[in-house]
């Protein structure tokens, strides 16, 4: 069954899906990896949808894969699918431009964080709707960090205390997301470097683990073993 979104909601979701690994068939990879059966992306939204402010859900496809991913979509919620670009930041930009004026919280995610739950999608927005221009969802960093040279000796240790991961959704004020897009300010970091670049406070919120990215072949066999709990 279709989800319905929230016509009142305030919330656009964009998931760029328009890398030109992206095909649709046995051995796809990223966006359309299958998951227990189905593709990521469809893992994705159909959690997206679920999150009860978003009014709107982008997907940006490569141009010859658009009408395949609408069918793919069609069943899992009300999906506008449009054309990528050459790079991630085009197609993000193409996403924007799709987005009414009115929708005043845009929210960036990765279909590769499958996962993720429609709470972090809610908690994401709900910290934009309460006065922060961009917020990121974060997980500290378990792991030990060594700074290292070129020959691999270790050149020092980073002071963890102060690092974080960072998850998706990424979410924005819809104008500060249009201004940092129209500044073009660095075609190669993510949406929240562009908005810090321009100045912007970037607040970060607990991520989740369940919104891992899946990319690795061990990452398949943990989210098989997510979807099986969570
Ligand atoms: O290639 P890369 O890993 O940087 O892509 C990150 C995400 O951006 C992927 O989901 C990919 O499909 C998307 N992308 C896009 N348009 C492009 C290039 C990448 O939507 N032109």
């Amino acid at each position: 069954m279709t989800a319905q979104l929230n016509a009142r909601g305030d919330v656009a979701v964009l998931v760029p899906a328009a890398g030109s690994g992206v095909r649709l068939g046995p051995g796809a990879p990223k966006a359309l990896r299958l998951l227990a059966g189905e593709p990521l992306l469809v893992h994705a939204v159909r959690r997206v949808a679920a999150a009860p402010s978003v009014r709107m859900i982008v997907v940006a496809a490569p141009a010859a894969e658009v009408a395949a991913v609408r069918a793919l979509l069609e069943p899992v919620a009300p999906v506008v699918v449009l054309a990528g670009g050459a790079e991630r930041q085009d197609s993000v930009a193409a996403m924007l431009a799709a987005v009414p004026a009115d929708v005043e919280i845009v929210l960036v995610h990765d279909a590769a964080r499958a996962l993720t739950p429609p709470e972090l999608v809610e908690s994401v927005a709900t910290a934009v709707r309460d006065g922060h221009p961009a917020v990121i969802p974060v997980l500290p960093i378990v792991d030990t960090v060594k700074e290292v040279g070129p020959d691999e000796t270790v050149v020092g240790t980073v002071d963890r205390s102060v690092l974080r991961s960072v998850q998706t959704p990424q979410g924005f004020r819809h104008d500060v997301l249009a201004a940092a897009h129209r500044a073009g300010l660095d075609a190669h970091t993510d949406d929240a470097g562009m908005v810090e670049k321009a100045g912007t406070p970037v607040l970060c919120v607990p991520g989740s683990d369940l919104a891992l990215k899946i990319t690795r072949p061990l990452d398949l066999v943990i989210a098989e073993a997510l979807l099986r709990v969570a």
